[in-house]
């Protein structure tokens, strides 16, 4: 698995974030509740996928092996629905607590 330096961290990460402010990921919840799609622009903007196992670490350098939605600080395991719970990343719709994307934050 290739390891990233911090420079490398913070280029991916200030790519996400320009593709976050391209997309309107910080969008008012107007789709709260529903299925978040992997064919959402956004989503595929951040590699989002409904299985983190399942993640190619060679298109998403910032996975790291275990991190997936559940122990992300943007799940909303409180309002969650079965396997699914709302993420602040992307406007409240709903995401699987197996899942991951590229925004990921590890809870504190
Ligand atoms: S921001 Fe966190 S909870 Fe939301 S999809 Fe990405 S990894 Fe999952």
């Amino acid at each position: 698995m290739k390891s990233i330096d911090r420079r490398d961290f913070l280029k991916t990460a200030a790519t996400s974030l320009a593709a976050v402010a391209a997309c309107g990921f910080i969008a008012a919840p107007a789709n709260a509740q529903e299925k978040l799609s992997v064919n959402d622009p956004t989503a595929k903007a951040l590699n989002y996928t409904e299985d983190a196992s399942k993640v190619d670490a060679a298109k998403a350098p910032t996975y790291k092996k275990g991190s997936h939605c559940a122990t992300c600080a943007l799940y909303q395991a409180a309002a969650a629905k079965g396997d699914y719970a709302p993420c602040g990343a992307f406007g409240g719709k709903l995401v699987a607590a197996k899942g991951w994307c590229a925004a990921y934050a590890p809870k504190a």
